[in-house]
């Protein structure tokens, strides 16, 4: 179900390099290009859609597998304690750029509320 044009599904096939640090049958994180925190990854599904706007129940266990995905690695890399943010950016407003589901994990510092 990968979409030609997909910056994301090209990494998910691995026919452009990203630094990946975890991968399951049904999600894989790789480290952000431009992060934003000391460690910052996305999570996405292996299968194409847009975003949370074209989420369906069928597309629920994909979700569910990045959000147990970014539990993980928050227990691995030392986080789970002092805590992280997960972030999915919808639509032009929120500054989405990349139209593949994606949740940005972002640890290492503190972070403000409200968001900018
Ligand atoms: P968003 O603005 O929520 O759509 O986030 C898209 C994110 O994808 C940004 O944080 C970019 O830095 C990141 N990004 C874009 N291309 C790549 C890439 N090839 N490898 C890793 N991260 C990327």
């Amino acid at each position: 179900m990968a979409a030609e044009t997909c910056i994301f599904c090209s990494i998910i096939e691995k026919k452009i390099p990203a630094q990946i640090i975890a991968e399951s049958e049904r999600s894989i994180a790789f480290k952000d290009i431009n992060p934003m925190a000391d460690f910052h990854v996305l999570i996405i599904p292996k299968v194409h859609f847009t975003g949370l706007n074209e989420l369906t129940e069928e597309l629920g266990p994909y979700v569910a597998d990045m959000a147990l995905m970014a539990k993980n690695l928050a227990r691995e890399f030392g986080f789970a304690d002092n805590g992280y943010r997960v972030v999915i950016n919808t639509g032009s407003h929120a500054g989405q750029s990349v139209f593949h589901l994606h949740m940005h994990m972002l640890a290492g510092r503190d972070f403000s509320w409200p968001p900018g």
